[in-house]
């Protein structure tokens, strides 16, 4: 008997039929596996953080402005704790290094976003004309030799991984320094 006319029949006698999973020929790819695993681990790290709670973790009152949106996305309280520790900052005189330190912030997370789209440029570069069938390649004449591309990037990118080494270590001794 087949084996959908056996689940046919069981769905007849009112039984769950046999749970098949069908597999076709596709195997799983353990580095494609792996990525993807990443991703949706960043994604929900990324979701939680645009998931506000009822109330503010720190304080526990209810976080219901939208000033206590913005400032939950940076930095997971309300806004009330914000000007709060920021208070507390100007008082204990170290107010300019926390101002210092959102820079830094800005300027490690505007050098990830650079250093992205290096990569995708770099990844997506191509020196040859590829017709969509695949058949015949071509050489590019006017374009850079990806392999020269290739060189230029990663320098750059050395160089952008050293700017966000130094970000990192000035956002630790700035969050040293700045406690309220
Ligand atoms: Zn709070």
């Amino acid at each position: 008997m087949k084996s959908e006319d056996k689940a046919m029949k069981a769905i007849i006698r009112g039984e769950l039929p046999e749970k098949r999973v069908m597999v076709g020929g596709w195997i799983p790819d353990p580095e494609k596996r792996a990525a993807e695993k990443v991703e949706s681990e960043e994604y929900t790290k990324m979701m939680q953080q645009f998931r506000m709670p009822l109330f503010c973790p720190k304080c526990n009152r209810l976080m219901n402005k939208r000033l206590d949106r913005k400032t939950w996305m940076k930095m997971q309280v309300c806004f009330d704790c914000v000007i709060e520790m920021e208070n507390k900052l100007r008082v204990n005189g170290t107010y300019n290094q926390y101002e210092t330190k959102k820079i830094t912030e800005n300027k490690m997370s505007w050098l990830t976003d650079i250093k992205q789209q290096l990569i995708d440029y770099m990844e997506n570069y191509s020196d040859k004309l590829e017709f969509s069938e695949g058949e015949f390649i071509e050489e590019w004449s006017g374009g850079y030799k990806k392999e020269d591309v290739k060189i230029v990037v990663e320098n750059t990118l050395r160089m952008i991984d050293r700017d966000i080494e130094d970000c990192k270590k000035e956002i630790k001794n700035e969050t040293e320094v700045c406690k309220p």
